[in-house]
C-alpha cells in the first residue's frame, strides 16, 4: 500500500517539488507544522454529531477561529460551514435572499456579475434563485462604472445584489471599489464580495471597511489549507451585522431522539464581535449548506495554526511580501511576455497576467508553454482565466527570490524557443513547445525523430540535472478527455459475476 501510494505521489508535481503559480487558486506552503494536528486522533476522530460536552476543545478551536475571520474581514459573523468557496457564495447569496424577504422584498432577484467573475459566480447566483445580470469591464479591465450604474438603475426595483471581487481577477486593485459598492446600496441591493483574493488584503484592508455586506474566504487558498487534487476545502462567509440572522443555521443532533434539531444555541448567544450588536457567529435562520455544523471541521485546524503561528503582523507581512513577489515577477517577465493589466501607477496586485496571444500567428497556443514548463519542473500558471490566450500567475509569500528567477528563467528560456518558432528555425508542428512534455520513456527510446536533441528536451535548464521531474505521461488532447469521460474501474457486471 505504501509504495502503492507513494508511486501516485511521485507522479504528482506539489509545493515539495516547485512553486505552483496557479493565479486566483493561491497555492501557498501548507507547512508541517500547521498539518500537525489532523493527524490526531482528538481532531481526526471526532464525529460532526458527538454530544456537545465531548467537543468543547473542538468549539473553543472554532469560535476562536471565527473571532479572528472577523477581525480580518471586517464583519460581525462568521459561518464555517460551507465547505467550498462556490458554497460559500451559494451561503452568502442565501443570506441576502432572506433579508431581502424579511423586509418584505423578496421580489429582489436580479444579481449583477462583472464579465470579468469567476465561473462559480453566475453558477452560485442561479442556485440561490437569482437571475444573472453581466456588466461589463474596460479595456483597462475594470467594472465599467457607467454600466454599471446603468444596470442598476435599470434594476432598481429588482436588484438583489453584486458580485465583486476585489483586489479584481485581473490581478489589479479597482481604486473605485468603494463607488461600486455605493452604487449597489443607493439602489437597493446588497454586495457579495468574493474573497479568493483576500491573500491580497489580509492586515491590509478588509471588506467589512469598503462597502461589502458579505464576503466568502477560502481557506483552501488564502489561509493554507491544501487543495491540490481537489481535497477538502472551506469556504467560510462572513457577514455584516444586519445579515447574521440568515447566515446557515445552527443545528445539533438531538441524542435521545437521533434527530436534527435546529435552534439558537449557545453559540447564537455569545457577546457580539466588536462594536456590532450581532452574535458574531452562524445560528441565523439561513439555509444550511452542508449536512454538518461545522462542515469541514477537522480541516479548520491547519487554518488556526496558520493564523496563531503568523500572529497579525505576521499575516501583513504575508500579503505585503504576496504583492511584492507579485510585481517582481511581472517587472521581470514583461519584457518578454507583456502584463496585460496593470494599476495607474503600473504595479500589480498579488497575481498578474501575462498576455501570449500574440504568438498566435506563430502557431503557439498559450497551452503549448504551459505544457512546456513541465518539461522545466514546474506547474503551469492558470491558463485561458480570465481572458483567453492569458496565463495568470501567483507566486504567493511562500516563494523565495530563487525560486521567482527559476520561474522566470525558465519563462524567457521558453520565449527564446517561441522565438525560433516564430522566425522559422524550429519547424511550426515538430518542435519543443508541440511535442512538450517529454516522458522518461520518448527519452530513453532508441528511436528519436525530433528536430531538437533529447538534452533540449528534457534538460533545458541546469536546475533539470540537478533535480528532474519526469512527466507521466506526454500530451494528452484536453478537450477529447473532457468531452468522453472513461471509468477506470471495472464494469458493474464483474462484481455481479
Ligand atoms: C477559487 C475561486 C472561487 C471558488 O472557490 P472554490 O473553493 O473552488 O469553490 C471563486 N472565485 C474565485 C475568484 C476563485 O479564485
Amino acid at each position: 500500500m505504501l509504495r502503492y501510494l507513494k508511486k501516485l505521489e511521485s507522479r504528482d508535481l506539489s509545493l515539495t517539488t516547485s512553486m505552483i503559480p496557479l493565479g486566483s487558486c493561491t497555492m501557498k506552503l501548507n507547512s508541517t507544522a500547521e498539518m500537525f494536528p489532523i493527524s490526531w486522533p482528538e481532531i481526526s476522530k471526532l464525529h460532526p454529531f458527538a454530544p456537545a460536552e465531548q467537543a468543547t476543545g473542538y468549539k473553543k478551536i472554532c469560535e476562536q477561529l471565527e473571532d479572528w475571520l472577523a477581525e480580518i474581514t471586517g464583519f460581525a459573523a462568521i459561518s464555517l460551514q460551507p465547505n467550498a468557496g462556490s458554497q460559500g457564495e451559494f451561503a452568502g447569496l442565501l443570506a441576502i435572499r432572506e433579508y431581502h424577504a424579511s423586509r418584505g422584498e423578496a421580489h429582489r432577484n436580479a444579481c449583477l456579475i462583472p464579465t470579468s467573475a469567476h465561473g462559480t459566480n453566475p453558477a452560485s447566483a442561479v442556485m440561490a434563485g437569482f437571475k444573472v445580470v453581466s456588466v461589463a469591464c474596460l479595456k483597462d479591465g475594470d467594472i465599467d462604472l457607467a454600466d454599471l450604474r446603468a444596470k442598476a438603475d435599470q434594476h432598481a426595483d429588482d436588484l438583489a445584489a453584486l458580485m465583486v471581487t476585489y483586489p479584481s481577477t485581473h490581478g489589479v486593485f479597482e481604486p473605485t471599489i468603494r463607488e461600486i459598492c455605493d452604487i449597489v446600496h443607493a439602489h437597493g441591493g446588497q454586495v457579495f464580495m468574493d474573497g479568493a483574493n483576500m491573500n491580497a488584503q489580509c492586515g491590509l484592508c478588509r471588506p467589512g471597511d469598503y462597502g461589502a455586506d458579505v464576503c466568502h474566504l477560502n481557506l483552501h487558498k488564502t489561509f493554507c489549507i491544501p487543495h491540490g487534487g481537489g481535497g477538502p476545502g472551506v469556504g467560510p462567509i462572513g457577514v455584516a451585522k444586519h445579515l447574521a440572522p440568515y447566515l446557515p443555521r445552527e443545528f445539533i443532533l438531538d441524542p435521545t431522539t437521533g434527530k436534527i434539531v435546529f435552534g439558537e444555541g449557545e453559540r447564537g448567544k455569545r457577546p457580539p464581535h466588536g462594536n456590532g450588536s450581532a452574535p458574531r457567529h452562524g445560528g441565523g435562520k439561513g439555509g444550511n449548506v452542508a449536512a454538518a455544523p461545522y462542515g469541514s471541521a477537522s480541516i479548520l485546524t491547519i487554518t488556526w495554526m496558520y493564523i496563531q503561528m503568523m500572529g497579525a503582523d505576521g499575516l501583513k507581512r504575508a500579503s505585503e511580501i504576496a504583492i511584492l513577489n507579485a510585481n517582481y515577477i511581472a517587472k521581470r517577465l514583461d519584457p518578454y511576455f507583456p502584463v496585460l493589466f496593470k494599476g495607474k501607477h503600473g504595479l500589480v496586485a498579488h497575481e498578474c497576467i501575462i498576455d501570449l496571444r500574440q504568438w498566435k500567428s506563430a502557431g503557439i497556443e498559450v497551452e503549448d508553454v504551459a505544457k512546456r514548463l513541465m518539461d522545466y519542473g514546474f506547474h503551469a500558471p492558470t491558463v485561458s482565466w480570465p481572458v483567453a490566450g492569458t496565463m495568470m500567475i501567483e507566486p504567493t509569500e511562500s516563494e523565495p527570490k530563487h525560486e521567482l528567477d527559476r520561474f522566470c528563467d525558465a519563462m524567457i528560456s521558453i520565449h527564446a524557443e517561441m522565438k525560433a518558432i516564430a522566425n522559422g528555425k524550429q519547424d511550426r508542428q515538430n518542435n519543443l513547445l508541440k511535442n512538450a512534455p517529454h516522458t522518461a520513456r520518448q527519452i530513453g527510446s532508441d528511436k528519436w525523430d525530433r528536430a531538437y536533441s533529447r538534452e533540449q528536451a528534457a534538460f533545458p535548464a541546469p536546475w533539470t540535472r540537478e533535480h528532474k521531474f519526469w512527466p507521466a505521461v506526454a500530451r494528452i488532447d484536453n478537450v477529447y478527455g473532457d468531452r468522453n469521460l472513461f471509468c477506470s474501474c471495472p464494469p458493474g457486471e464483474e462484481f455481479e459475476s
